[in-house]
């Protein structure tokens, strides 16, 4: 049994791809589940594969914010059952559900929207549960392949080349991982329609209010692409598109006018504008939080830009 394991170090380090896709086939289609956690786990490290420090360390605080972000959409947004057995809650659903009521909070409210303060505190809570109950769980499903890691500290370390595959990878695996989430949350929640669009859109925040602003100060009310001042509302764009990034980061924002969102719609602007962006965020970055740029750096950006590209996303302008 590996879910109680509190240490786990790097099975090998030189990994091929063929092994790691073994690996993935296993997780996805052999391995246990008597919960939704590991699926849920993984969703959560993929939407953070550019969150990582030089070393490949990614932090609790952010693999586990989208973990618990995903986690009260699909138990407190969808009201959705998390176990195998309706007899046996899991501890990350009571954990929510107890939340819920105890701060009155509606049930259509998505993560996003409770206030910061208490975001964090869920944060903190399901932290604990998910490194008692995932983090050793989805190690061992991998044979300790994809990453090295103790409960005692405050990261885990990913392994090189299985961070190269998964950013090479990303849809693909994305795709099948919502796939097997649905899947399972449809066997235990046999009333509810559209699992899978349910899922796929679950990372998704109810606004970008917060972002607009910051950009708007930063940089004034102009459109990023056509250059055009608007008095009307700007929208704001994810550069690399959200369907294949599923996060939402300061540094992949610009302000766009209508026309220009509209036109673009889920494409990857062309390669000068990565320039442009480069630059905004050099900009932004001055004015902001630190947080915002979390383990941020130019080069990143450009890698995202061509592994969004080689994952299909099509070139607009
Ligand atoms: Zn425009």
């Amino acid at each position: 049994m590996a879910w109680d394991l509190k240490v786990g170090e790097l099975k090998e380090s030189y990994v091929t791809e063929d092994m790691i896709w073994q690996r993935l086939n296993y997780f996805f289609f052999d391995a246990k589940t008597t919960t939704s956690y590991k699926y849920g786990f993984f969703k959560a490290l993929l939407e953070n594969l550019y969150v990582m420090d030089e070393e490949r360390n990614l932090h609790y605080d952010y693999l586990f914010y989208d973990f618990t972000k995903i986690y009260w959409n699909l138990v407190v947004h969808h009201q959705l059952w998390q176990s195998n057995a309706k007899s046996q809650y899991s501890s990350i659903q009571r954990i929510l559900e107890d939340v819920q009521i105890e701060h009155t909070i509606p049930k259509n409210w998505r993560f996003d929207q409770l206030p910061v303060s208490l975001q964090q505190e869920i944060v903190q809570n399901i932290k604990k549960a998910g490194k008692q109950y995932v983090i050793g769980a989805f190690y061992g499903d991998v044979d300790g392949l994809f990453y090295r890691f103790h409960l005692k500290d405050e990261s885990l370390q990913m392994n090189p080349p299985v961070l190269q595959f998964l950013k090479k990878y990303q849809r693909l695996i994305t795709n099948l991982t919502n796939y097997q989430l649905a899947k399972f949350l449809e066997k235990y929640n046999p009333d509810f329609t559209q699992m899978l669009i349910r899922v796929e859109q679950v990372s998704q925040r109810e606004n970008l209010k917060e972002f607009r602003e910051l950009l708007q100060t930063a940089c004034g009310a102009t459109c990023f692409y056509c250059g055009k001042t608007s008095k009307k509302t700007l929208h704001v764009d994810h550069f690399i598109p959200w369907f294949y990034v599923q996060n939402d980061k300061l540094w992949n924002f610009v302000l766009a006018c209508a026309s220009c969102n509209t036109r673009k719609n889920k494409r990857v602007p062309s390669q000068h504008y990565v320039k442009a962006l480069l630059l905004q965020n050099q900009q932004v970055q001055q004015q902001v939080r630190m947080d915002y740029f979390y383990a941020y750096q130019p080069e990143k950006l450009e890698e995202l830009y061509q592994f969004a590209i080689s994952n299909g996303c099509k070139v607009w302008l």
